[in-house]
């Protein structure tokens, strides 16, 4: 006997993560750096005979550690087996039987599994092309009971302004507004002052992209204390390893290193944008480590890819209409976009 739910499921694909020698891979957001060496004498320092004992099961050291960073309570603050976790535990919360899940389109490829996980019809909304747009989006009745906002958003790397997101939450209210904020350190901005002035907003965020650390599977979750705690009576029991715990500490203890990476995959994807609108690309201007992008005709999206593949260059495409026309292009080191932009 299968849920016919499961059954029908079409699960989410992400980048693909092959075994082939030489590869550059840009298909996937990670970042084209590496993660501060505190991580190295993190791991060094590490005794093994502590994974004889369960890890703290409410990650109160990393919790307070990032309290401190976003100057809030420990209590409003959620840890998860990365933010794909936490953005699935946020459905079983927060989503009533037979309520809706909303999003706009295009967006993060998982929502829609989530709500067919949950059981939940899914509300998409054409995304708002401006943040004029954005502030006049109203809601159909019946509202639904969560709404995701990437912001910036993937893949098309485009943001919003927070006095745009804050109306959205606002025309939600209460229904609960989770912006996934997975790419908001390469944009210098952010709406994290939602997450404590508005009531129905939580921001998710990551250590998979900015800094470094998608291998480590470490997402958070912040808001109001009453709505986050909550997640803790959902979660696993230990859900976030006693390595995890410890190297995200490690990177929390060194945020310069993780800026000075931005720093540099910023300088690139600006470069990297003007060289390709240079030779007739469509580029969507981008506020996260990727690019979305539309080859010159008769070049296609997919004809992009498969030629980049060849030279085990792997980037992103996906095939349903209109986002065919696209492709996505991970930020790498300046030598990677430089050979992408001698072969396009
Ligand atoms: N949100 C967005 C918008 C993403 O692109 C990704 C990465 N695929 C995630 C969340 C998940 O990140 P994590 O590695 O923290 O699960």
């Amino acid at each position: 006997m299968i849920r016919p739910s499961v059954a029908a499921l079409e699960p989410y694909v992400p980048g693909e993560q092959p075994k082939l020698k030489r590869i550059v891979k840009l298909n996937a957001n990670e970042n084209a750096y590496p993660p501060s060496p505190k991580i190295a004498e993190a791991l060094a320092a590490f005794d093994p005979a502590r994974l004889r004992l369960y890890p703290d099961p409410t990650f109160n050291r990393l919790r307070h550690l990032l309290a401190r960073r976003y100057a809030c309570k420990a209590e409003q603050i959620f840890v998860g087996n990365g933010s794909d976790e936490v953005l699935r535990l946020a459905t079983d919360v927060f989503v009533r039987n037979a309520a809706h899940i909303g999003i706009f389109d295009p967006t993060y490829s998982l929502y829609p599994v989530l709500a067919d996980i949950r059981e939940a019809p899914l509300d998409v909304f054409p995304l708002p092309q401006s943040d004029e747009a954005l502030c006049a989006f109203r809601f159909p009745d019946p509202r639904p009971d969560l709404f995701f906002l990437v912001n910036p958003n993937a893949p098309t790397g485009t943001m919003f302004g927070l006095e745009a997101v804050r109306a959205l939450a606002r025309t939600l209210a209460p229904s609960i507004l989770i912006v996934d904020e997975a790419y908001t350190l390469f944009s210098g901005t952010d709406c994290m002052r939602l997450a404590f002035e508005e009531p129905n907003v939580l921001i998710s965020r990551t250590f998979s992209k900015a800094w470094s650390l998608a291998g480590l599977r470490v997402g958070i979750l912040v808001g109001d204390e009453a709505l986050i705690s909550n997640l803790y009576k959902v979660k696993d029991s230990y859900n976030v390893d006693v390595l995890a715990q410890t190297i995200a500490e490690a990177a929390l203890s060194d945020p310069g290193w993780m800026e000075e990476n931005c720093r540099k995959i910023v300088a690139t994807r600006e470069r990297f944008s003007a060289a390709l609108a240079e030779k007739g690309w469509k580029v969507t201007p981008s506020h996260t480590n990727f690019v979305w992008c539309v080859p010159p005709p008769p070049l296609t999206g997919r004809a992009v890819l498969e030629k980049l593949r060849t030279r085990g260059i792997l980037i992103r495409h996906f095939s349903a209409k209109p986002l065919e026309r696209f492709v996505r292009i991970t930020i790498g080191t300046d030598e990677q976009m430089d050979e992408i932009l001698s072969l396009v």
